[in-house]
């Protein structure tokens, strides 16, 4: 893409000036004021309207052109100083500068469904990256939901919402009565029905075209997980039975493919897991263990703790299975995301929030320099 000043009208009219989300616009006494995602604020450009123009794009995508003409800017010298103005937006990362880019042919019925979808899409576009490839990364991707709860199922029916064509789903249990209020995809009828069975039915309804494997099982065991997950490029851990030891084998899973995983742990959300680049779960147990006084203590108080680990009911759940559905279709569609591979986050019903970055350590056994693997070293590693 153009960079500097060397945004030239007469090629790049066509072009659709994109506001960059992650930047926040506020009003303040003199108009408007621009934050970047540190809450740094903008120094003003050189373009007396650039408020307006700020106005103007962050309501909806707008063409060059049309953003002259609403602008009114006609004079030579004055469109040359709005191509400056968003030379110097784009090079900051206030704007994206992006190709329009017609519907492919094949993906007419997408665009039918997708429709709203795509419009979301459009604001993340950036080089390289159009909504409709947004779309077909979700397409393609070959997901796999361990553990169909309510969790599990929820983030199931999400992705398939949003356009997941392949699924794995795991589970061994069936349906009980005492389920219905957390796990609501499940109906009274479905009692004593393989969850797989029911929610595979389910997504089949939902779209005839979705491809759903059902492995009605539990993980039992490492190599089990790495043969479950062998056929998929993204899992989401949804299970949390049997304790810790469930991540330690999805996390092995995870290294063994090369694929990311998403899990929740506690009340945290991620980070996405991505090979040799995020913290592993080795890493992980290490973080939480330096910053607890009695790590043994919490070990045995999880190990002791009730069935089920967190009790609660069908809003929390709902809450959740949304955070690690938007999660992964963010990270599968190429969207930058809040979850970066380093950060996990956290939120409940009332809107209290919370993130912290992890640290992916120089020297873990599994990860970093102790095993002899040759991992890229990481720029956030200690
Ligand atoms: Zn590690």
């Amino acid at each position: 893409m153009r960079r500097g000043t060397g945004l030239r009208f007469e090629t790049s009219q066509d072009l659709l000036v994109a506001l960059n989300t992650r930047w926040s616009v506020a009003e303040d006494a003199q108009g408007i004021a621009l934050f970047d995602p540190a809450g740094r604020r903008l120094s003003r450009p050189e373009f007396a309207e650039w408020r307006d123009l700020i106005r103007v794009v962050s309501d909806s995508r707008i063409s060059v052109a049309d953003l002259a003409r609403v602008l009114n800017v006609t004079g030579e010298r004055e469109i040359e100083d709005l191509c400056a103005c968003l030379s110097f937006l784009e090079d900051r990362g206030v704007v994206h500068l992006v190709h329009p880019t017609p519907p492919h042919a094949e993906g007419e019925k997408d665009s039918a469904r997708f429709r709203w979808q795509l419009t979301y899409f459009e604001r993340y576009e950036a080089e390289n990256l159009d909504r409709f490839s947004m779309l077909s990364r979700i397409r393609n991707a070959r997901f796999c939901v361990i553990g169909i709860g309510g969790l599990g199922a929820l983030v199931a029916q999400i992705l398939c919402a949003s356009g997941a064509r392949h699924l794995t789903i795991v589970d061994g249990d069936t349906v009980s009565l005492d389920n219905l209020p957390r796990q609501f995809l499940f109906k009274e009828s479905e009692i004593g029905q393989s969850k797989v069975g029911c929610l595979a039915r389910t997504l089949k309804q939902f779209d005839s075209e979705v491809s759903v494997t059902c492995r009605e099982d539990y993980v039992r065991d490492e190599s089990q997980a790495i043969a479950l997950t062998r056929e998929c490029n993204f899992i989401i851990l949804c299970a949390d039975q049997p304790r810790l030891l469930i991540h330690k084998w999805i996390g092995e899973a995870s290294i063994h493919h090369r694929i990311p995983y998403i899990a929740m742990a506690g009340s945290w959300v991620g980070p996405i897991g991505v090979p040799f680049v995020s913290p592993c779960y080795v890493c992980q147990a290490r973080y939480n263990r330096l910053r607890m006084a009695d790590y043994p203590g919490y070990l045995r108080a999880v190990a002791a703790a009730p069935l089920p680990a967190r009790p609660g009911y069908g809003p929390g759940v709902a809450f959740n299975a949304a955070m690690i559905a938007n999660a992964v279709i963010e990270y599968v569609a190429g969207i930058e995301t809040e979850l970066s591979p380093y950060r996990r986050f956290r939120c409940d019903l009332w809107g209290h929030f919370s993130s912290e970055e992890l640290v992916r350590y120089r020297d873990c056994p599994r990860c970093g320099s102790g095993n002899g693997d040759a991992a890229a070293p990481s720029p956030r590693a200690e």
